[in-house]
């Protein structure tokens, strides 16, 4: 996403410009991170600004699919595997944790309309073995007291309207949302001043903090946050090996009737569909065609995923066959080295912290990653399991 000089010229500014800005914090990166980190400090008493090189979800937080859910990039049992019964189980906490805020907190007390609704989402198996493992994991899942149920073929069809599967699993506490109302809603309830249309372009460390340098003006900050997801490394160099820009696609179909009950992930949590709530259907995935090239932060549509997007709608939904696509987009996630959320701040620079990494379930984690964040910040707490500390030898 460059900035051409006719586009910057034309800029719509939300705060006033000038020419030097004084903040307590500046949080550069206005997605569901930088938001959620202001809204996170919207009661600390600090002066907060939130920057953008676009306007608010300009990066992946505009572009996703808006499924709110729990867990991460992997089926429970890899999880519990990789990282063990505990830590597998406090990170799905965290994610519940992350949607109930939002549904409390956003939606509820905040009375922000973002087409919030928790019906759950499904896990389907692509595969006799994929199913075997959704089934393992909701025995795993089931025994932590994590509300989820088995489903098979019959069920698929009559639910979602798909054929092509050999079962799943239905993770009732999920939910769903329109990404770019909740964005929009937290960053006006953070009470943040915005900048849009500022990209920086450098961080200078000075005595009394930070001085940030964007293409018409300079903002000094005591404490900066990045939250600049997959553009980190365009940011600073420090993230070149440690959040890797990755890029997803995804389509969207014209409104057809109501077929499906909740949103859907599928193969390996690689693929998912749903259908929004005027009808229309999305479909996203497949990255895994084209892995080498679906990486850089160009978020330009892969005409290969593309038409293995459109023969999956085709062969999964018999109602589908003639449906015209009508949106085709991509957008860039920040994926990290083993999938995890990382917090921080930067070796030897202090006043600068950094949120990223959320390796294509941000929705469903950050707002609750920011929190700890936001307590790393004002109470000195432990980053916990998010610590970037681990990829640092
Ligand atoms: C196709 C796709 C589908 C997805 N589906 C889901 C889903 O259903 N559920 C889910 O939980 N997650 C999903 N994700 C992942 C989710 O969108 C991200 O994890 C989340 O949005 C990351 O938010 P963020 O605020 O950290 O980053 P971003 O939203 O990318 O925000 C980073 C911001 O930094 C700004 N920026 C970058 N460089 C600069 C600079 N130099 N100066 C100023 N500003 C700068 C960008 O403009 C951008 O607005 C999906 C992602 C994609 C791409």
């Amino acid at each position: 996403m460059s900035i051409s000089v006719w586009l910057d010229e034309n800029h719509v500014a939300h705060g006033s410009d000038r020419d030097d800005i004084d903040v307590d914090v500046l949080i550069i990166g206005a997605g569901i991170s930088g938001a959620s980190i202001a809204w996170w400090l919207r009661e600390s008493g600090m002066r907060v600004a939130l920057v953008d090189k676009g306007d608010v979800a300009a990066g992946a937080s505009g572009r996703n699919a808006g499924f709110v859910t729990c867990g991460s990039v992997e089926h429970y049992t890899r999880q519990v595997s990789r990282l063990g019964p505990d830590l597998a189980h406090t990170l799905w906490q965290h994610s519940q944790e992350n949607l109930a805020l939002i549904r409390d907190q956003i939606v509820g007390e905040g009375g922000v309309d973002c087409d919030f609704r928790q019906a759950g989402t499904y896990s389907l198996a692509g595969s006799e073995h994929e199913l075997r493992e959704l089934h393992e994991s909701a025995a795993l899942m089931a025994a932590r007291g994590i509300a989820v149920s088995t489903v098979d073929e019959a069920h698929i069809a009559d639910n979602l309207g798909a054929r092509g599967f050999f079962g799943g699993a239905l993770f009732h506490d999920d939910g769903e949302c329109h990404p770019v109302k909740l964005v929009r809603g937290i960053t006006r309830l953070s009470g943040a001043t915005v900048y849009p249309h500022h990209e920086v372009r450098r961080l200078e460390s000075v005595t009394d903090g930070v001085r940030v340098h964007t293409q018409r003006a300079v903002f000094r900050a005591s404490f900066v946050v990045l939250a600049t997801n997959g553009y980190s490394s365009e940011v600073h160099p420090w993230f070149a090996d440690k959040i890797y820009p990755t890029r997803g696609q995804i389509l969207v179909t014209e409104p057809v009737a109501p077929m499906m009950a909740a949103p859907c992930y599928c193969n390996h949590v690689l693929d998912y569909f749903r259908q929004l709530p005027d009808g229309r259907v999305l479909i996203g995935g497949f990255r895994q065609l084209a892995k080498d090239a679906e990486v850089g932060v160009a978020d330009t549509p892969n005409p290969e995923i593309h038409v293995a997007l459109e023969a999956f709608l085709r062969r999964h939904f018999e109602r589908l066959e003639k449906t015209r696509v009508a949106y085709r987009w991509a957008g860039i996630m920040g994926f990290s080295q083993d999938g995890l959320p990382m917090i921080g701040s930067l070796p030897g620079q202090p006043q600068i912290y950094f949120i990223g990494g959320f390796t294509g379930h941000g929705i469903g984690q950050a707002f609750r990653v920011a929190q700890v964040l936001s307590e790393v910040m004002l109470e000195g707490k432990s980053a916990g399991p998010y610590s970037a500390r681990r990829f640092v030898a």
